[in-house]
């Protein structure tokens, strides 16, 4: 009941009924116990025009809990406080004190330790997580780090610890654009190309831990190389370090939507590939799932602006059916996204139970 009016927002008591096919003894029961725990609020009373009778409305009190999200990047954290509906009451942004998961541990929880009362912990990094162990993150230099037992360890509160990507899937599932879908798809851009797919309302996870990888699907055999050696895979043409060491100078990737914006040729070319790549991407991952909602964000997504034209080509050359049944959703990226979705991590961690303590 709680993660219903979470995900969908305050509603009419009835309707909550109708949704959960509650009985009205439980659904009073429910209630009680939730507004008691200082988790929902009784609001304004509203008509409902399906029945004419008056229904309370039901909100979340976002007060009642606080979480701090962490987003780690090779050399800085990123940290966001939210309450329990995923809005922010604060942020932090530090240098990282050095990449050994010791220091990084005890920053952390220096960090956590200047918020009092909070529920929980999520962390979020760009790598390979399994159950709260940190596989592989290659930008710091890290393999099998226990980083969530190691929070847990130092600041005693419950942690949830995720790959960056994953963990912002689940946030627009829960708190974003995607809120409520049944099947989404979200595709980040920037130094890196990320893959998070929703299927029946939840995220999907490989056999070993591993998320979806779409990043690497081959575009043209005679393209540039990617970091894992592919020639021509998406990636290769979408990352932006690959967009801009092919420019004359190496430009800033600004500098570089900047010329491709004006019309110099070189820079054109670059954003053209990449968007035509992106399109290809974003036909593929629609072929595999046909999901309700294709979400496109990160920090590199000037090149959708810059090359929208060649983003549809893409899409038109690899989608089987009418493109037009792919309902493309272009989300502003801002940085501070990520720390958020960290703390929506761990509330969703905290609200279905799977957070060890
Ligand atoms: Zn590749």
């Amino acid at each position: 009941m709680l993660l219903e009016v979470l995900i969908h927002g305050a509603m009419p008591r009835a309707e909550i009924a109708a949704r959960l096919h509650l009985s009205r003894p439980t659904l009073t029961r429910v209630t009680r116990t939730l507004v008691l725990n200082g988790l929902l609020v009784e609001g304004e009373t509203q008509l409902r025009s399906s029945t004419g009778r008056p229904s309370e409305m039901l909100h979340v009190r976002g007060d009642s809990h606080h979480f701090l999200g962490v987003k780690l990047t090779a050399d800085r954290l990123y940290a966001a406080v939210t309450d329990l509906t995923a809005q922010v009451v604060d942020t932090v942004d530090q240098p990282l004190r050095s990449t050994d998961p010791a220091d990084v541990v005890a920053q952390i929880a220096d960090v956590a330790a200047t918020f009092p009362a909070l529920t929980a912990i999520g962390v979020t990094l760009g790598g390979i997580v399994h159950h709260g162990e940190v596989a592989q993150a290659e930008f710091l230099g890290w393999v099998n780090v226990p980083l969530r037992d190691d929070l847990v360890a130092a600041t005693a509160i419950p942690t949830a610890v995720d790959n960056d990507v994953q963990a912002l899937t689940s946030a627009e599932h829960w708190f974003g654009a995607g809120a409520g879908l049944s099947s989404m798809v979200l595709i980040t851009v920037g130094a890196g190309v990320g893959c998070g797919v929703i299927v029946d309302g939840k995220l999907v996870r490989g056999a070993h831990g591993l998320p979806p990888r779409l990043a690497h699907i081959l575009v043209d055999p005679s393209g540039p190389l990617c970091g894992y050696g592919h020639r021509g895979c998406a990636s290769s043409y979408l990352m932006t370090h690959v967009m801009l060491r092919q420019l004359d100078g190496t430009p800033s990737y600004e500098e570089a939507v900047g010329r491709a914006l004006a019309g110099d040729p070189e820079a054109r070319r670059v954003f053209d590939n990449a968007g035509y790549a992106l399109g290809v991407l974003i036909g593929t991952a629609a072929n595999f799932l046909d999901p309700q909602k294709v979400l496109l964000t990160g920090e590199g997504l000037a090149l959708y602006e810059v090359s929208e034209g060649r983003v549809r080509e893409g899409i038109g050359a690899s989608f089987e059916a009418d493109p037009a049944l792919i309902d493309l959703d272009v989300q502003p990226f801002d940085f501070s996204e990520w720390a958020r979705s960290g703390a929506a991590l761990a509330i969703r961690a905290t609200l279905t139970q799977n957070l060890p303590t």
